[in-house]
C-alpha cells in the first residue's frame, strides 16, 4: 500500500455523484456536532475543558445522586472516583460480584506514554499511532487526552498495588502491541485485566466501605428512566427475585461494556449484551459507528457447531510467535514440524516487512481470512475448510530458551493446552481470527455525555476513541482513562445545575417505562413457541459473521437485512422461555438480550451498507486496493455515523459528524 497523503476532505459531504448503498433503509437527519471539545493547540484542550467544566462544591455533592452500570473497569473506577469526590453513588453489575465483570479476561496489557524503554515513545507518538491504527475514523481531541493521561494511570494501579511485570533493576516491563514500533505495553503476565481490575474493586470497596457507594449485583439494567428529556434513573430486574425495581439519580453513566455477543460467537464473556446501552438508544441516546467490530487475529479457531464461546490467545503472542502456513496446499494437513523452514510462508512478515506479525488486528486478521480462502489453512477441517493459521515460538524458545517463554505467557500456553490438548512449546499454536471488540458504542462528546442529557457513557459501550480499529491493550487505558481521569472532570459540569427535582414514583415516563419493562416479560413468559432462545442467537449470529464479518459486500448486507427481519419476526412469535419470571431464569434474561441484538444487528448492516469504503475493522469488498488492502474514501465518509432510534418498524435517521484533522494529517495506512 502506497503511503501517499491523501488530504482531508474540503467538504465532509458526500459529492453529487455519490451513490448511497443504503438509500431507503434510513433517513438522513441534521448533522451532530461535539459541542465540547474546546478549540486551540491540541496539547491544551484537555486542561481548558477542566478548568472551564464547573465543579459542584463537596456539600452540594453530597446531595447529588450518580447511577452506575458496570463494574468493570471503566465503571468500577468511575463509581470509585465519583464515591471518592464526594457523589452519592449507587454501582450496578448483573454478575455476582463486581469483580466478575469481563475486563476480568483481559490478557495482554494496558497501554503508556511513559517511555520508559527509552524507544522514542510520547504522547504525540500515543496519540499518531491510535488516530492512525483506527484508520483515521475517530476524533482527534478524544484520543490526544487519552494518550495524555495514560501515563497517570499507571501510576494510580501501582500506587494500588497492580502487580505489573517489572525488570531486573526494578522499572516496569514494556513490551509491544500491533500496529507500533514502540514497546509501551504494561502488563502482568497474561492477567492483566483481572490484575487492574482488582486494583479498581478495591478502590470501590473503599468507597463502599465510606457510605458513598452502595453495590447492586445481580441487577440487571432492562430500561431507562428519561422525565422531561433528562436521563434520571434505571429499571432493573432482581435477577435473583425478579422483582422489577426503579431507582432514580440526578444522573446516570452507562458502563456497561460492548455487544461483541451478537455474532453469537465471540472472545467476550457469554453474559455481553447490548442491552443497556440499546434501551437507552430507543429513548433517544444515538448510536455511533455501529458496524465497527474488531476480529482479533489470535483465537482458538472453531472446532464445531458445538462450542457457544471462543478464546483469546493473548496479542502479546505475537511478539515472539511467528505465524505461517504452508506454501503448498499438499502440506496442510501434516504435521508442522515435518515441514521444512524454505516450504513455510511467513505470510505477514513478507508483506509487511516493516512492521511483520505486529501489524494491527485488522490486518492480521484479514491476511488469516485471504490464506485460508486460498486453501492454505491449517487444522481440522470444518464444513470442508481448514480454518487455521500456525503461531509458532520453535525460534524464540531457541532464542531465549523454554523458561523465559514460560514466564512471559505460562498462562497462556497453559490454556491453550487445556482447551486444545496439544503441547504448544512443541507444536506450533494454530490460531484464527474471532469477534473480539466493539468500536462502535453510543455517540458521547468530549464530555462523554450522551443525545440524552444526564446519560453519560464510558468504556467500550461509547464509540469515543479507537476509531475504525482499536489498537491492542488501548481498551484497557481507554475505560481507566475514562473512570478515573477524564468523567469525573466532566460529568461535574452537569452536576453543578444539580439536585434535579425529585422524580414521583407515579410520573406518567415512570410508569411507562415500567409497564413496558412488564409487558416485555409477560410476552417471553406466556409466548407459546416451540425454539429456544439460543438457537435463535446462534442463528442471527451466523447471519452477521456472514455478511458483517470480516468483509462485507452491499449484495451480502443487502440479504442479512433480510434474513435478519424475518428472523426477528419468527423469534418473536415461536420464541420459547422456559421457567420463572420471579426466580433465577437464564432463559429469561437471555430472551431480553437476543431481543435488542437482532436490532443491533439490523442497524450494524445499514451502517455497514451506509459505508461504501474499507477502514479498519470494516472492509467492504468494493473498496480494496490493487493488492487487496483496505481503500478508505477520505472525501465521502470522513464521518462518525450517529444513529437515532425513529420508533419500531421506522428507518433510523442518521446524523453525520464531520472528523476534522488539525493536529495529524490523513494518511492512507501503510504497515509495510
Ligand atoms: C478475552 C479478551 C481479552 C482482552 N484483552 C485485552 C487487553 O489485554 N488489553 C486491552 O486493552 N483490552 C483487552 N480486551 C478488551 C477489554 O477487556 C474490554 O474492552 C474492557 O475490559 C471493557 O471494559 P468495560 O468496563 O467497558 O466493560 P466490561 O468489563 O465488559 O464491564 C461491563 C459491566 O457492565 C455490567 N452490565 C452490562 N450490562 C448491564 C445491564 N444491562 N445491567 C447491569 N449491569 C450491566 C456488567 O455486569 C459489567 O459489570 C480484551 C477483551 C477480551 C474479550
Amino acid at each position: 500500500m502506497p503511503d501517499t497523503t491523501t488530504s482531508a476532505p474540503s467538504s465532509p459531504s458526500a459529492p453529487a455523484e455519490f451513490s448511497d448503498d443504503a438509500a431507503g433503509y434510513y433517513t438522513p437527519g441534521d448533522p451532530v456536532a461535539d459541542t465540547k471539545a474546546p478549540g486551540g493547540p491540541i496539547d491544551e484542550r484537555w486542561n481548558t475543558r477542566q478548568f472551564e467544566a464547573r465543579i459542584a462544591n463537596p456539600a452540594n455533592r453530597r446531595r447529588l445522586s450518580v447511577i452506575v452500570v458496570g463494574t468493570g473497569l471503566a465503571g468500577a473506577s468511575a463509581a470509585a472516583t465519583l464515591g471518592e469526590a464526594g457523589y452519592v453513588v449507587k454501582s450496578f453489575c448483573y454478575q455476582d460480584s463486581p469483580r466478575r465483570a469481563h475486563s476480568i479476561a483481559a490478557q495482554g496489557g494496558i497501554n503508556a506514554a511513559k517511555n520508559y524503554k527509552g524507544d522514542g515513545d510520547s504522547v504525540y507518538r500515543l496519540f499518531y499511532d491510535t488516530i492512525k491504527g483506527g484508520d483515521y475514523r475517530s476524533r482527534e481531541s478524544n484520543v490526544y487526552r487519552l494518550a495524555q493521561v495514560s501515563a497517570n494511570i499507571i501510576d494510580q494501579c501501582v500506587a494500588q498495588g497492580v502487580p505489573f511485570a517489572r525488570e531486573y533493576g526494578g522499572l516496569l516491563d514494556n513490551r509491544s502491541f500491533g500496529g507500533v514500533q514502540v514497546s509501551r505495553t504494561f502488563y502482568a503476565r497474561g492477567q492483566t485485566g483481572q490484575q487492574l481490575l482488582i486494583g479498581a474493586y478495591q478502590a470501590l470497596e473503599r468507597q463502599v466501605a465510606a457510605g458513598t457507594v452502595k453495590c447492586y449485583t445481580r441487577h440487571e439494567m432492562v430500561e431507562l428512566v428519561v422525565v422531561d428529556g433528562r436521563a434520571r434513573g434505571i429499571i432493573v430486574r432482581d435477577m435473583v427475585t425478579g422483582e422489577i425495581e426503579t431507582y432514580f439519580a440526578d444522573v446516570v453513566v452507562l458502563a456497561s461494556g460492548g455487544y461483541g455477543n451478537v455474532f453469537f460467537l465471540s472472545t467476550n464473556a457469554m453474559g455481553c449484551n447490548v442491552t443497556a446501552t440499546w434501551r437507552a438508544h430507543r429513548k433517544g441516546a444515538y448510536m455511533a459507528n455501529p458496524c465497527y467490530t474488531q476480529i482479533h487475529p489470535t483465537c482458538i479457531p472453531v472446532t464445531g457447531h458445538h462450542q457457544s464461546k471462543l478464546t483469546l490467545m493473548s496479542e502479546s503472542l505475537r511478539n515472539d510467535g511467528r505465524i505461517w502456513v504452508p506454501k503448498k496446499q499438499a502440506d496442510c494437513a501434516k504435521d508442522p514440524r515435518e515441514i521444512a523452514e524454505e516450504d513455510r510462508d511467513y505470510y505477514l512478515e513478507r508483506i509487511y516487512p516493516a512492521f511483520g506479525n505486529l501489524v494491527p488486528r485488522d490486518i492480521a486478521s484479514r491476511q488469516a481470512k485471504n490464506m485460508c480462502d486460498e486453501g492454505r489453512g491449517v487444522g481440522p477441517e470444518v464444513e470442508g475448510v481448514r480454518r487455521g493459521v500456525y503461531l509458532d515460538f520453535a525460534e524464540a524458545i531457541e532464542r531465549l530458551g523454554r523458561e523465559t517463554i514460560e514466564e512471559k505467557y505460562g498462562n497462556l500456553f497453559d490454556m491453550y493446552a487445556r482447551i486444545t490438548g496439544e503441547d504448544p512449546y512443541a507444536v506450533p499454536m494454530r490460531i484464527y481470527p474471532a469477534v473480539h471488540y466493539v468500536m462502535g458504542g453510543l455517540w458521547v462528546d468530549y464530555d462523554l455525555q450522551s443525545t440524552i442529557p444526564g446519560l453519560f457513557v464510558t468504556g467500550e459501550a461509547n464509540f469515543s476513541d479507537h476509531g475504525a480499529n482499536r489498537l491492542g491493550a488501548s481498551a484497557l487505558m481507554q475505560g481507566l482513562a475514562d473512570g478515573y481521569f477524564v468523567l469525573s472532570n466532566t460529568i461535574r459540569d452537569y452536576l453543578a445545575d444539580g439536585p434535579f427535582d425529585k422524580i414521583a414514583d407515579d410520573n406518567p415516563a415512570v410508569v411507562e417505562a415500567q409497564q413496558a419493562v412488564q409487558a416485555r416479560i409477560d410476552h417471553f413468559m406466556t409466548n407459546k413457541g416451540t425454539r429456544s432462545v439460543d438457537s435463535y442467537h446462534r442463528e442471527l449470529g451466523n447471519i452477521m459473521w456472514e455478511y458483517c464479518g470480516m468483509e462485507r459486500t452491499e449484495d451480502g448486507l443487502r440479504k442479512a437485512i433480510d434474513l435478519i427481519r424475518s428472523l426477528r419476526d419468527d423469534f418473536w412469535r415461536n420464541v420459547k422461555v422456559l421457567g420463572t419470571a420471579d426466580s433465577l431464569n437464564q432463559s429469561l434474561e437471555r430472551a431480553g438480550r437476543v431481543a435488542d441484538f437482532f436490532e443491533l444487528g439490523e442497524l450494524m448492516c445499514i451502517d455497514a451498507l451506509n459505508r461504501r469504503e474499507s477502514c479498519g475493522g470494516h472492509f467492504r469488498g468494493e473498496s480494496q486496493t490493487e493488492d487487496g488492502e483496505a481503500l478508505r474514501h477520505d472525501d465521502q465518509y470522513a464521518y462518525v455515523a450517529a444513529w437515532e432510534w425513529a420508533g419500531e418498524d421506522e428507518p433510523p435517521i442518521l446524523h453525520k459528524e464531520d472528523l476534522i484533522y488539525t493536529a495529524i494529517e490523513m494518511k492512507q495506512r501503510s504497515y509495510k
